[in-house]
């Protein structure tokens, strides 16, 4: 568990400013979501805390510690995206896997790790098949299966039920609340989805063009008189 700070984070692409900013704290084992339309700036803002897009400007730190030079596999760090982003040619452990491989995690501990998120996201009988023989929420336990095994101090997560169908789409929401509980994680969870804010969010931060209009609880946003 860890917070996140970002403190005047801005984000230009050339001449453009598209993140004009942005103060905010994610505390130890909260749920955040980062909600707004199309363009306002959710997704740059994310990348720019996984560290795959530069900061243009500000600071952003993670259990006190700067991180704007950080590498992303240095950030301790796990993200899960919408496209899932699987390896198609290797099996689903060795999908969870991989991160850890690269890591040089032990062997047993690899064994370990991944049969624990497998039993916690009920994949353990198909760890031997490859993504194309999975459903789209199948795929998308793998992706979260991948991010658990790396133990990281923040997930993140990219509008990562937005291909799936209304049916999954309200399970996968359960799934992830219970794996925060679980957990005890700190999560930062971008969606275009006011229903996915209003059911998951511990708080919800409300952007609008690059700009945070509201940061609060999903109560005094949504049921405020
Ligand atoms: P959201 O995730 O809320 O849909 P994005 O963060 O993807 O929004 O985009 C925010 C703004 O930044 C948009 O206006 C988008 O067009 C612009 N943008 C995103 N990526 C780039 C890029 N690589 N180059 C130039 N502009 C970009
Ligand atoms: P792992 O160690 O499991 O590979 P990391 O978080 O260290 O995980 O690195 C994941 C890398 O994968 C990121 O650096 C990113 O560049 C890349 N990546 C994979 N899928 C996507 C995607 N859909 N969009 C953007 N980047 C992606």
């Amino acid at each position: 568990m860890a917070n996140v700070e970002l403190r005047g984070i801005r984000k230009r692409y050339g001449n453009v400013e598209v993140v004009h900013g942005i103060d905010l704290e994610v505390r130890h084992g909260e749920f955040v979501v980062f909600v707004g339309p199309s363009g306002c700036g959710k997704s740059t803002l994310l990348r720019m805390v996984a560290g795959l897009e530069g900061i243009s400007d500000g600071e952003l730190r993670i259990d006190g510690q700067r991180v704007n030079e950080l590498p992303p596999r240095s950030r301790d760090i796990a993200m899960v995206f919408q496209d899932y982003a699987l390896y198609p040619h290797k099996t689903l452990f060795e999908n969870m896997a991989f991160g850890l491989r690269l890591r040089k995690t032990p062997e047993d501990e690899i064994q370990r790790r991944v049969m624990d998120a497998a039993r916690l996201l009920k994949i353990e009988h198909m760890l031997e098949r490859r993504p194309a023989a999975l459903s789209g929420g199948q795929r998308q336990r793998v992706a979260i299966g991948r991010a658990i095994v790396r133990q990281p101090k923040v997930f993140l997560f990219d509008e990562p039920l937005s291909n799936l169908d209304a049916q999954l789409r309200h399970e996968m929401r359960s799934e992830i609340k219970r794996l925060h509980q679980r957990l005890g994680a700190t999560i930062i969870y971008v969606t275009h989805d006011q229903v996915e804010a209003m059911t998951m969010a511990d708080r919800i931060a409300v952007l609008s063009a690059g700009e945070l209009m509201q940061y609060d609880t999903p109560d005094a946003i949504y049921n405020r008189p």
